[in-house]
């Protein structure tokens, strides 16, 4: 079989070396443009679990990798003129320079063939049994064939810039700096004994205040030393093709047509702050070598490509996902600022949704405390140990849930008895299936729910009643009047939910406003009862969803319920969203969870993405305080 190779990044060199290692009998060519030395950035990173992959796949490129390596556990964030530091996060990290020496000189001695200083600039170039595209991320073969591939490249807001700088960080250092211009934030961490990886983001309105559009690179440097002098103390900051960039997102339909294949940053990239890019082009190659060596005598070669990316794609979507949440967090770094530090610091480890309470507590015990006993102080609950997240009440208006805990209970005639068991198994606030206002249009149905919401009650949770909203009609004379039954027959909170309705969710801060109104003027409550609306996360619109929140908002809504669709690849999808939402509108939350597990809905509470968290059933171990 012939393999060609476009690229001779991490991908497509460490392709080589797994073929030639495991078969020598294959031929292999790697067309890199550029000379062996040159290349741009500084030190990558890659985590503990990686190493593993790595050791298996080619002991002897592992070893020389590894023996390269600066190690850290700490992670040290430097934010409005505190230092703190998290300990247990096992990272490690070499220059990028010496991870491609060690690479070539890997390959050249199986017998790869490496041809720099050949940039292809067409198919119609080579010709090879398999053609892997690992172009990196401006790969010019996925636009080529892009009819096929579909390729969708996102370009982030945040701009950042790729520096070194001279100071060895002892631990991975995140530094969020407030300037006159705005806020910076530095991703900082060691690759050899002198010197450290420095990039610096920002959003455009403060790149462009602070001179650095029109910046040479020597004087992005200068102003950059100008900002940083105090974190640097008379170390410098170094260039190398230091161009200030806005991140793209790159996802693709498909990552084969006939025979050429993607791999690496050609075909996915993550978000630079989870530090995986090399990592999954590494492990790529490690399928790709697979899947190749499986099939040749079959000669079935696209369908050797196909069984690759069925293998790869489901662990890259994930970390995509994770990616996403950590560059969003990037992006809106501002709003945590008014965060304790604690709080912040927190918010910033579980950022990526991949890092549950539980994992924090195992990795920083001190950290999970501290946050414990702050959000435990907020309620009056002061005892030693401090409960945790979720366990903790929530004034919800004029009453206060037991637990951050809600469940959900499932359309059907046996609501009102699952709504009683979940009261009893703990939960803080139990909701109704969505009702239309005929479930609520007599006083006897009124009288069936005022029987329920007593046994719930009874079980010291609170009840909240969900009432679908239809079309453009605002609060309509069926709506007014099961609004006024809900709030006799006793139901605590009301939430408007629109349901996939555009008309509806149009219509919803109007709409609210009149329900708000009739639901504060119905009788049976010491102090106004809360009000609150479902908003659905479109992330590809995201902000348009955040505009018609602070319109809900200005409405009167006590509280939103987030939810969204998610594609199955992230944890809590909804929580970016009620993030942004509770931290930018200051608004409370319910993030809808559905079946997530409790460490993740802990993290949800502790990070402060959400107030209460909505879910099908009591999940294991949960509690109230
Ligand atoms: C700011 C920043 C920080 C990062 N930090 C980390 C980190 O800490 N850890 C981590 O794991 N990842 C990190 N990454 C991501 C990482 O750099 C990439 O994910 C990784 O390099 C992908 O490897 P690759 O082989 O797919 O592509 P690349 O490394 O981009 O290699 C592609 C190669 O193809 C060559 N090439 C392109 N076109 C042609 C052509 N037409 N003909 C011949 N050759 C061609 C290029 O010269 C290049 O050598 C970071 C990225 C950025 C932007």
């Amino acid at each position: 079989m012939n393999i060609a190779c476009i690229g001779g990044g991490p991908a497509g060199l460490y392709l080589g070396i797994l073929v030639k290692r495991s078969a020598p009998e294959h031929d292999v060519v790697v067309y890199e443009r550029n000379r062996p030395a040159d290349t741009f950035g500084f030190g990558v990173v890659f985590s503990d679990a990686t190493l593993g992959h790595l050791a298996a796949a080619d002991p002897e490129s592992h070893e020389q990798i590894t023996a390269e390596f600066a190690r850290w556990d700490d992670i040290e964030i430097h934010v409005g003129g505190e230092v703190l530091r998290s300990t247990g996060h096992g990272f490690c990290g070499l220059e990028r320079r010496k991870l491609l020496e060690i690479l070539q000189t890997r390959a050249k001695a199986l017998g790869v063939r490496v041809e720099f200083e050949r940039e292809i600039k067409s198919l119609s170039e080579i010709s090879a049994d398999v053609v892997v595209a690992c172009d990196g991320v401006a790969s010019w073969v996925r636009d080529t064939l892009a009819p096929e591939l579909k390729p969708h490249v996102e370009v982030r807001s945040n701009k950042f810039v790729w520096l070194g700088c001279t100071v060895p960080y002892g631990a991975f250092t995140f530094i969020f700096k407030e300037t006159p211009h705005g806020l910076f934030r530095v991703h900082a961490y060691r690759y050899h004994d002198e010197g450290s990886t420095f990039i610096v983001e920002c959003r455009e309105d403060t790149w462009r205040a602070a001179g650095l559009a029109e910046a040479t690179e020597d004087q992005t440097v200068a102003i950059l030393e100008r900002i940083f002098a105090a974190e640097l103390a008379g170390h410098h900051l170094i260039k190398n093709r230091s161009i200030w960039r806005n991140f793209p997102t790159v996802r693709c339909g498909k990552w084969h047509a006939g025979n050429v294949v993607l791999v690496g940053d050609a075909a996915h990239t993550a978000h630079f702050s989870i530090g995986s890019g090399t990592k999954l082009a590494m492990e790529d190659a490690i399928a790709l070598r697979d899947e190749l060596l499986r099939s040749p005598l079959a000669g079935d070669i696209p369908a050797a490509l196909a069984a690759y990316e069925a293998r790869r794609r489901p662990e890259v979507e994930a970390l995509q996902a994770a990616a996403q949440a950590s560059l969003e967090w990037f992006e809106g770094t501002e709003r945590y600022l008014r965060m304790a530090p604690v709080e912040l610091t927190y918010s910033l480890m579980t950022r990526s949704l991949r890092v549950s309470h539980a994992s924090v507590a195992k990795r920083d015990p001190h950290l999970a405390r501290g946050v414990e006993k702050l959000l435990a102080a907020t309620v009056g609950i002061a005892v030693d140990p401090p409960p945790p997240p979720t366990a903790l009440p929530f004034a919800l208006g004029p009453h206060r849930t037991p637990s951050r805990i809600a469940v959900a209970a499932a359309p059907g005639d046996e609501a009102p008895v699952a709504m009683g068991a979940a009261a009893a198994a703990g939960a803080g606030l139990v909701v109704t299936p969505t009702l239309t206002p005929q479930a609520l249009a007599t006083d006897i149905a009124a009288a069936g729910w005022s029987r329920m919401i007593e046994d719930v009650h009874s079980k010291g949770a609170l009840v909240a009643v969900k009432l679908g909203t239809v079309g453009n009609v605002g609060a309509s004379d069926a709506m007014s009047a099961a609004i006024q039954r809900a709030g006799i027959a006793g139901f605590d909170l009301l939430i408007l939910d629109p349901g996939e309705d555009v008309t509806a969710t149009e219509a919803l801060p109007a709409t609210l406003e009149v329900a708000r109104a009739l639901w504060r003027a119905t009788a049976g409550s010491p102090a106004p009862r809360w009000i609150g609306a479902v908003v659905h996360d479109k992330p590809a619109a995201r902000a348009a969803v955040v505009g018609h929140t602070a319109q809900l908002v200005r409405a009167g809504a006590d509280i939103v319920w987030v939810s969204s669709r998610g594609d199955g690849s992230a944890r809590l999808p909804a929580a970016p969203l009620a993030d942004r939402l509770r931290n930018e509108l200051r608004v409370a939350t319910c993030v809808v969870g559905d079946d997530a597990l409790l460490p993740d809905l802990d993290a949800a509470v502790a990070a402060g993405r959400a107030d209460l968290v909505l879910v099908d059933r009591m999940p294991a171990g949960a509690r109230r305080a």
